[in-house]
This record gives structure tokens, C-alpha cells and sequence, in this order.
């Protein structure tokens, strides 16, 4: 009987333990989620995860679409 107690003391321990992980864990997701790059192109916030890459002239830009990245790369050309 004694032994069966410890046994629920360990696995109540161990519950309570994953619990608080996937606490922690969910609270990084909703960090990343919250990352957003602004996109000059056609002046909105996108998530990061989701944004185009592009480096232009050793400066990263962040864009929704490969129509605005494009649109971007246009105006930069003509104004140098
Ligand atoms: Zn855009």
C-alpha cells in the first residue's frame, strides 16, 4: 500500500512537471507569432516566418509577397 502511494506521489510529480513544459513551450510559440517585419512595399506588418527575405545593398528586407519585393526592387533601381 505504501509503495502504491509513491508510486501516485511520482506520477503526480511527473504530470505536474510536463505540464508546466508545455506551458513554457506555448508561451515561445505565441512570442514568435507576435515577430513581425514591416514591408515597405506596400506598408504592412507581416509575420516573419511568413515574409519574403530579400538583401539588398547588405540591408534586409522584409516583404508579403514576391509582387511587393519586386515592386521595391523597381523604386531602389530608379532612385539610384
Ligand atoms: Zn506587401
Amino acid at each position: 500500500m505504501k509503495l502504491f502511494l509513491i508510486l501516485v506521489l511520482v506520477l503526480l510529480v511527473y504530470y505536474l512537471y510536463f505540464k508546466k513544459r508545455k506551458k513554457v513551450v506555448r508561451a515561445k510559440d505565441e512570442k514568435r507569432v507576435a515577430d513581425l517585419v514591416f514591408d515597405e512595399a506596400c506598408q504592412t506588418y507581416v509575420k516573419k516566418e511568413e515574409a519574403l527575405k530579400i538583401e539588398v545593398q547588405g540591408k534586409t528586407y522584409y516583404f508579403c509577397s514576391k509582387a511587393c519585393a519586386e515592386k521595391f526592387l523597381a523604386k531602389t533601381k530608379n532612385l539610384s
